[in-house]
C-alpha cells in the first residue's frame, strides 16, 4: 500500500519544482528567523533572493553537529516557545545532546513518514505495532509509536528492555509487528530461541522495522528466520525528525527517501563538493517543510549513495544504499579503513557463528592491535580451544582478505557478548586514552 501515493510516486520533473519551491520558501523564512543561519549566509555574501530552484542549494553553508551544539539548546528555533509541542534530543554519548523542537505541523509530518514506511510493508488496521524501541528523548519509540496511530494500527508501546516480557506479551496479545534496533531484534529473537515457554510458531509476527543504527543482509537473514517475519529498513536521524526520513518499500532494493520533504545531497566529505550520481559519500539533508527547527544542508556523517533509478514498487522517491556507517564510526588500523558493519557482514556468511561481535582496538609497541570477540553458536561451541581452531582459520582468512587486517579472534562463551536493547556499541578503541 502507498500512503500518500501523490508525493511518493510524484514524477521527477514535478518533484524537482515541489522540492525547489519549498527550498526557496524554507531559505527565506530561515533568514529572516534564525540568526544563526542570517549571519552564516551574509558571510558568503547570499540573499534568499538568489536560491531560485533546488539547484541552486549548493550555494548555501553546511550545517554540522557541532553548529547544532554550539547552538544548544534552541538557537536553530524559528519558532517562539509557545508553538512548540515537543522536545526530543538525540543521545550524544558525550557533552551536549543535539536538541530537536516540533510544531504540530511537524509532528503531522513526522508521523507521516513513519507511516508511509509502515504502509510499505502493508502495515496498518489490525495489526499489532509492538513498538520496542526506547520512549522518552530518543526519536525511536515515539516516532514509530505516533506512525503506528497515523496507519490506524494498534500500538502497543512497550519500549526497550524488560525481554522476558517483552516475549511474553508479544505472544498473548498476539503482535504482529516489532519494532525496534536489529540488535535488539536480535537479542528478542535469542531469548525466545532459548526459552521452553514461547514457541515462534505460535506467534504472529509476520513484519519487523529495523533502524537507528547500521545493519546488513546477513543481519536480515538472521533476523526474519528467527522471527518468522519480513525485516524492512526504517531510517532517520533527531535532526530531521527522527525515525521515517525513509524506509524500504517490498522490493528491498534500497530505502526510499520522503524527499518532498528532506531533500537529500550525496557530497565528498573531504572536497565538500557534490558526488556525481550513484557515487558514495556523505549524505546531507535538507529539511524542506519543518517548521520550529528546519535544518538546512545537514552533514549527517552517514555514509551511503543514492539511486535515482525508478522502482519496481512504482515510487518515483530517490532510493538509498545500506548506509556503509557513520564517518566518525569508521575506524582506522594500521592505515586501513575498517566499518564494523563490514565486520558484521562477514560474520554473518559463517553459519556457525552468531552475528554478536565485540572490536578492542589498541595500541601496543607502536602497533595497532584488532581484537574480535565472537560467539560460535551453541551447537558448535567448545571450551577446548583446539577445537575451536577450525572455526577460526576461515574467518580469519575472511576478514584478511575483505578487510585488509589480520584480526586477533576471540571465541567467547554463547551469549557471553554484552547485548544491547538499544543502539549496539560494537567497538571499544583504547587508543583513544593513550593520544
Ligand atoms: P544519535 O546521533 O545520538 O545516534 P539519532 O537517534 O538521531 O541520534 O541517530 C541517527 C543516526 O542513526 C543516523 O544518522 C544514522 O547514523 C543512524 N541510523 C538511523 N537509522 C539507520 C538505519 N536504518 N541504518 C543505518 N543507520 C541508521
Ligand atoms: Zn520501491
Amino acid at each position: 500500500m502507498i500512503f500518500n501515493p501523490k508525493m511518493e510516486c510524484m514524477p521527477r520533473e514535478d518533484m524537482h519544482k515541489l522540492q525547489s519551491e519549498r527550498l526557496c520558501k524554507i531559505v527565506k523564512y530561515c533568514y529572516e528567523r534564525v540568526p544563526f543561519y542570517k549571519k552564516k549566509m551574509d558571510r558568503l555574501g547570499l540573499s534568499p533572493d538568489d536560491i531560485k530552484s533546488i539547484d541552486d542549494i549548493v550555494k548555501l553553508p553546511f550545517t554540522t553537529k557541532t553548529d547544532l551544539r554550539d547552538e544548544y539548546p534552541f538557537g536553530l528555533q524559528a519558532v517562539p516557545m509557545s508553538e512548540v509541542r515537543r522536545i526530543h534530543a538525540s543521545s550524544g554519548t558525550t557533552g551536549k545532546p543535539v536538541v530537536a523542537t516540533y510544531t504540530d505541523h511537524d509532528i503531522e509530518m513526522w508521523s507521516e513518514g513513519v507511516a508511509r514506511v509502515m504502509s510499505c510493508a502493508n502495515v496498518g488496521k489490525g495489526d499489532v505495532i509492538q513498538v520496542s524501541y526506547g520512549y522518552g528523548l530518543f526519536t525511536g519509540g515515539l516516532g514509530a509509536h505516533d506512525g503506528a496511530n497515523k496507519v490506524g494500527a494498534i500500538q502497543l508501546p512497550t519500549s526497550a528492555g524488560n525481554s522476558e516480557k517483552q516475549i511474553m506479551l508479544m505472544q498473548d496479545f498476539g503482535s504482529t509487528v516489532l519494532a525496534c534496533t536489529p540488535s535488539y531484534a536480535l537479542h528478542l529473537a535469542e531469548r525466545i530461541e532459548q526459552s521452553d515457554k514461547v514457541d515462534i510458531n505460535n506467534m504472529k509476527l509476520r513484519v519487523g522495522f529495523f533502524g537507528a543504527e547500521p545493519w546488513t543482509e546477513g543481519m536480515r537473514k538472521e533476523l526474519e528466520s528467527k522471527l518468522h517475519i519480513k525485516a524492512f529498513d526504517i531510517y532517520g536521524l533527531t535532526e530531521m525528525s527522527g525515525p521515517g526520513v525513509g524506509g524500504e518499500c517490498e522490493e528491498q532494493n534500497g530505502t526510499h527517501l520522503w524527499e518532498d520533504m528532506f531533500y537529500p545531497e550525496i557530497i565528498n566529505p573531504d572536497t565538500l563538493e557534490p558526488c556525481a550520481h550513484g557515487e558514495f559519500g556523505e549524505l546531507v539533508f535538507t529539511s524542506l517543510c519543518k517548521e520550529a527547527m528546519p535544518i538546512i544542508r545537514y552533514r549527517t556523517r552517514d555514509l551511503t549513495r543514492l539511486i535515482y533509478e525508478p522502482c519496481k514498487c512504482g515510487r518515483t522517491a530517490v532510493r538509498m544504499d545500506k548506509i556503509l556507517g557513520r564517518s566518525d564510526d569508521m575506524l582506522i588500523v594500521r592505515g586501513v579503513n575498517v566499518f564494523p558493519s563490514t565486520i558484521e557482514a562477514i560474520l554473518t556468511e559463517f553459519p556457525v557463528f552468531t552475528p554478536q561481535y565485540f572490536i578492542t582496538v589498541d595500541r601496543k609497541n607502536n602497533e595497532d592491535m584488532f581484537d574480535l570477540d565472537v560467539e560460535l553458536r551453541n551447537e558448535f561451541f567448545s571450551p577446548n580451544p583446539s577445537k575451536q581452531m577450525p572455526f577460526i582459520k576461515p574467518l580469519y582468512d575472511r576478514i584478511v582478505s575483505v578487510v585488509g587486517i589480520k584480526p586477533n579472534i576471540h571465541i567467547k562463551e554463547p551469549n557471553s557478548i554484552a547485548r544491547s536493547i538499544g543502539k549496539a556499541k560494537h567497538v571499544n578503541d583504547k587508543r583513544n586514552f593513550h593520544r
